[in-house]
């Protein structure tokens, strides 16, 4: 490849860094410990959090930061922001992602970064401008339309058909229930040939969830902070906050569909088939893979750099919170492995991992050095996964027996319940399981059968203990409460 996977991150941060007076800032770790309101590490601005805010310490030395950039390391499986049930079904969202960056604080503003972007990506990534789009915060009840940046992106060259407005959904980002938030202009990348040299208009299928027409890079103009009670306060000052899929964007460059054909997925592939002895990855989706092994050459990678990530920084596998995510995306990805490709479990993902941190130990040595951790952590957790896998999907069997038997497409929630309490099923993974016979899964009725087990077992305990209400994908956090943060937040774990 012209652009190989890894000189498209050395150009992103040497444009930045060394043409253009930005700070090289490592990314922080993907399990942001001293953040409560935070699951996962979602973007490239979490550890700047503090510089927006202005609470930021005098003696640190994110005080006298300016300009920084990076590639941030990110999971996004829960939470405000939570790809996981999309993965193994498109081709560009990932649980664990790169998140190429560029800040400001407090130092340039709008006209800056809009040169930025659109300098790197035409000039120096050679994108031709044709495909591109670019949006702008169209404003609602309390906030005013974008126009400011709306106009920035004419004057640079953008033709108006090429500049849209969107909506708080798409063009007003922020981190979480809570925090630094603002209006964003973002760059999509139409994926689709011409036709006979000519460029289709490709403005409704931006924002549109159509995996041709693909969004690339997120321009933030950070100006206010979600406070709790869902007020927006301004900030002490104005901020750029950016942030571009790595994957994405190697995926751009190297002419590709899918991010799953780039070099950053390929190897792994190469490995799983190594281990597995499956067909080869032919890239198809949905129904164009009937046997269901794309999606879960997919699903296995994408999952063990979740998991490999995840160990490194410290997020174990357990029963509450983040522990839960790690566990959940483990069992889900062992039960692709053993359906799939028909595999043992209980040593398969520690496999994978080496040619991982081959890959990328470079750019984070910290999977290098935690590797055999990282293995060792794996293989208890699959082994100890593995004893009730096989009883949990015959229990699943039964179940789904039942249903059909009674002429039902629905699997009632006690039973998915049951699944969960006595074989460790995460909701997600029946909900997959369900959705392969035809069945359907009610939220309603699950929380409903989580509530009649919670009245039984409080019947048992001493009274006082505060429950907090928990999302159906989040149940094991039930077990363990003690670890979930003692904040508002600890509900949308
Ligand atoms: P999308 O609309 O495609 O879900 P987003 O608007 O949620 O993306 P942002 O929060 O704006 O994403 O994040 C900045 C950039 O990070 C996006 O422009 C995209 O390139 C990339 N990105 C976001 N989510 C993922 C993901 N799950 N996997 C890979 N890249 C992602
Ligand atoms: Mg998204
Ligand atoms: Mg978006
Ligand atoms: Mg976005």
């Amino acid at each position: 490849h012209e652009w190989s996977a890894k000189k498209v991150r050395d150009t992103f941060l040497e444009y930045f860094n060394q043409k253009n007076g930005h700070t090289f800032v490592p990314s922080s770790s993907v399990v942001p410990l001293s953040d409560p309101t935070l699951l996962f590490t979602n973007a490239g601005m979490n550890q700047y959090k503090s510089i927006f805010l202005g609470t930021v310490d005098p003696a640190s030395d994110f005080a006298q930061l300016k300009r920084a950039s990076n590639s941030q390391k990110c999971i996004r499986a829960g939470g405000k922001h939570n790809d996981l049930d999309d993965v193994g079904k498109d081709s560009y969202h990932h649980t664990f992602f790169e998140m190429l960056g560029n800040w400001s604080f407090g130092d340039y503003f709008k006209k800056e970064t809009i040169h930025f972007s659109w300098e790197l990506l035409t000039k120096v990534y050679g994108i031709d401008p044709r495909r591109l789009y670019v949006t702008y915060f169209e404003g609602n009840d309390d906030l005013e339309p974008d126009l400011e940046a709306k106009e920035l992106w004419k004057s640079i060259g953008v033709p108006e058909d090429h500049i849209l407005p969107g909506d708080m959904k798409d063009n007003f980002w922020e981190m979480g229930d809570q925090g630094p938030c603002g209006p964003c202009s973002e760059l999509h990348y139409d994926l689709r040939e011409p036709e006979n040299g000519v460029y289709r208009n490709a403005a409704s299928l931006v924002n549109a969830d159509d995996p041709e027409v693909i969004e690339i890079w997120n321009n933030v103009f950070m100006q206010y902070n979600r406070e709790k009670d869902r007020s927006l306060r301004p900030l002490p000052n104005k901020h750029i906050d950016t942030g571009m899929g790595y994957e994405r964007l190697v995926c751009v460059l190297q002419g590709k569909k899918s991010n799953y054909d780039t070099d950053v997925f390929t190897p792994l592939f190469k490995r799983i088939q190594e281990i597995t002895g499956a067909r080869d990855y032919r890239g198809k989706f949905g129904a164009e893979d009937p046997d269901g092994i794309d999606t879960a050459y997919r699903v296995v990678a994408d999952h063990v750099r979740l998991l490999t990530f995840a160990i490194a920084d410290g997020g174990v596998p357990n029963n509450a919170g983040r522990g839960y995510v790690v566990r959940r995306v483990l069992r889900r990805g062992a039960r692709y492995a053993r359906k799939y490709f028909e595999v043992e479990i209980g040593n398969f993902f520690s496999k994978i991992v080496p040619t991982l941190v081959e890959q990328m130990g470079e750019m984070f040595p910290e999977i290098r050095k935690k590797e055999s951790d990282i293995k060792e952590i794996l293989d208890e957790e699959e082994k100890s996964f593995a004893k009730s896998l096989d009883r949990g999907e015959a229990m699943f069997e039964k179940y789904a027996q039942k249903s059909k038997a009674k002429g039902s497409n629905d699997l009632p929630g006690d039973d998915v319940w049951r699944l969960y309490d006595t074989y460790g099923f995460p909701v997600d993974l029946t909900k997959i399981m369900a959705e392969e016979r035809g069945l359907n899964i009610n939220d309603k009725d699950v929380e409903d059968a989580q509530n009649k087990a919670r009245e039984a077992s409080k019947g048992e305990k001493k009274a006082g203990a505060t429950l907090v209400k928990l999302d159906v994908h989040d149940l094991g956090a039930l077990e363990n409460m003690n670890d979930v943060p003692k904040t508002d937040d600890s509900a949308k774990y």
